[in-house]
């Protein structure tokens, strides 16, 4: 029980050190996954208002031929007028010239929407792309702040994480879970030690009877305040003189 107990110390240990280069990086990592977020989203917002604009501009030219068409028609409709030989004849051919006249009216008018909201997407796109380069330029050189840090301690890193995969292979998988998920609760630190009677995690006096219990050191006990693994003092020292 006791190198289960010591080998979990060590754990800890190594991750604090770890969680120290860690917060060496400071807000780096979120900064660079907000920004790429952000660009993610900003690529997207472009790249539909790019879609929407073609879209826009095959509209435009599908009405230049339908409006072209119907004035070939009404050319022929008004040369036919010439040609008429009652009345009848000639209100049935002036009406379907002006009913012409109203679908053109009506194409042009659609056309004319449509390139204004053409020109609409085209500023749109004009201000974000500017933006979009700005983002990817902040990410590049986010990116390269953190890849420099994460460089710097590249050795240390590697030497603690060699150092524990180690450990952990040593301690107990049930062992290994229950740290794991005390130390996500718990800011980092699944395992605390007795210092001056109190639990080094969450300061709170631990009773007299149960460090006692404790520093027999043969069975694995958590504090009742804040829930982490408890370890007396002497494991503790012994192993931080290692
Ligand atoms: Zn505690």
């Amino acid at each position: 029980m006791i190198e289960r107990l010591k080998t979990l110390y060590q754990l800890q240990l190594i991750d604090d050190q770890l969680d120290q280069l860690e917060e060496l990086r400071g807000d780096l990592p979120v900064n660079v996954k907000i920004l790429e977020e952000k660009i993610d989203h900003l690529e997207k917002t472009i790249s539909e208002k790019k879609k929407e604009q073609k879209e826009s501009l095959e509209k435009v030219k599908t009405n230049e031929k339908e409006i072209e068409r119907f004035k070939e028609n009404q050319k022929k409709f008004k040369s036919q007028l010439f040609q008429v030989r009652n009345n009848k004849e000639y209100d049935a051919l002036t009406k379907e010239i002006d009913h012409i006249d109203d679908t053109i009216k009506k194409l042009t008018m659609e056309e004319d929407s449509v390139e204004e909201s053409s020109k609409k997407l085209s500023a749109d796109i004009e201000e974000l792309v500017p933006i979009l380069d700005d983002l990817k330029e902040e990410l590049k050189e986010r990116q390269s702040e953190l890849k420099q840090i994460i460089k710097a301690n590249e050795k240390e890193e590697l030497k603690l994480r060699e150092e524990r995969s180690k450990i952990e292979s040593k301690v107990k998988k049930t062992d290994v879970s229950i740290y794991l998920r005390i130390r996500k609760a718990k800011r980092g630190k699944g395992v605390a030690s007795i210092k001056r009677g109190a639990c080094s995690g969450c300061s709170n006096v631990v009773p007299a009877q149960r460090q006692l219990e404790i520093r027999r050191n043969n069975k694995m006990f958590t504090c009742e305040y804040c829930g982490r693994i408890l370890i007396s003092a002497e494991i503790a020292e012994d192993v931080e003189k290692n």
